[in-house]
């Protein structure tokens, strides 16, 4: 049985943080609440206070700034994110991820901020935020701060936010050209499920870059394949090889998903097949010296 707490509705972010440092390890943001009243439910996550964070107005905000970045306010909902302006067709891969999350009920309830701050290694909005540089911006005591957001998650379930931080938003750089690539989930079934691998390869600004979720503790860049592609045309050898070398990358365990050796063929296939999406994506856009 869920446990008694006190829920608490403040409106602005200073009332937020005091709260947060009031009640210290006892109080847990409550944001879209689709991962954390399971885990209350389930009496994994038992807090005594619960500050629900969806009163304070600017964390509701989706916009441009400076045309330097889309920032995504920390209470905009998944299914608000693909809506906004141009972002379907500026980011798609993040827009395919954010289709791939549970449903449209769940979608129109959970955050992106929330996906990245429960930190799981199978947060499907991971690997596109991951490949596009993207920012998590976090308010404290010492007012805003940015970090990437491959430095915010640190493992299983752990961020790097201390007592009374709370995340306000997630900025994603404006890319010029165009991003050619694919965002691929494999689970068991094919809606409203977890990934048992997930992954996101694309082409930014003349590199590529790879990222796989639910093959280590945390999301993770493909930092040696990335390393092997650069400057590389992606012919068919550059490719397989390419699908070798991210098993050096990542680290995945068995569990009641997938076995280790499952999740280590899955993150081949998505390396390979998102190489020849860019590949067919270079050739329709007349590019294809320039892998
Ligand atoms: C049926 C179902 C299906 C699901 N399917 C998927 C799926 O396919 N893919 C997937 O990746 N996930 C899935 N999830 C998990 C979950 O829905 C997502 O992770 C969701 O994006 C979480 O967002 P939220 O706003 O609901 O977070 P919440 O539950 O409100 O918060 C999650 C965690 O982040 C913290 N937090 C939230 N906002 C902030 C903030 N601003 N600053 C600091 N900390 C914060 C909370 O304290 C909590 O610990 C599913 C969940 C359910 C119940």
């Amino acid at each position: 049985m869920m446990k008694e707490f006190d829920y608490l509705k403040p409106s602005t972010l200073n009332g937020a943080h005091n709260l947060l440092v009031k009640h210290k390890r006892e109080a847990y943001i409550f944001n879209g609440g689709t991962d954390l009243i399971v885990r209350m439910r389930e009496e994994i996550t038992n807090p005594n206070v619960v500050i629900d964070i969806k009163g304070i107005e600017n964390l509701h905000e989706i916009s441009y700034k400076n045309k330097e970045c889309l920032s995504v306010g920390a209470c905009v909902k998944l299914s608000e994110i693909p809506k906004y302006k141009d972002v379907t067709e500026k980011y798609a891969i993040l827009t395919e991820a954010i289709h791939n999350i549970g449903s449209i009920q769940l979608r129109n309830r959970a955050t992106m901020t929330g996906n990245i701050c429960n930190a799981s290694p199978l947060a499907d909005s991971a690997t596109p935020l991951l490949v596009l540089d993207a920012k998590i911006v976090i308010y404290g005591k010492e007012g805003l701060k940015r970090v990437l957001v491959k430095d915010f998650i640190t493992g299983v379930r752990k961020t790097i936010l201390e007592t009374g931080e709370i995340v306000t938003a997630i900025e994603i750089p404006i890319y010029e050209k165009p991003i050619i690539g694919l965002f691929q989930k494999m689970s068991r079934r094919k809606m409203v499920d977890l990934s048992t691998v997930c992954g996101t390869v694309a082409r930014i600004n003349g590199e590529i870059r790879v990222a796989l979720g639910a093959v280590s503790p945390t999301p993770v860049r493909g930092v040696k394949t990335e390393a092997f592609l650069r400057g590389k045309v992606l012919t068919d050898e550059v490719i397989r090889e390419a699908g070798e070398i991210i098993v050096t990358d990542i680290s995945p365990i068995s569990d009641i998903r997938a076995s280790k050796e499952y999740r280590l063929d899955m993150a081949k296939l998505i390396v390979k097949r998102g190489l020849v999406h860019i590949r067919e994506g270079q050739l329709n856009w007349g590019e294809q010296s320039e892998a």
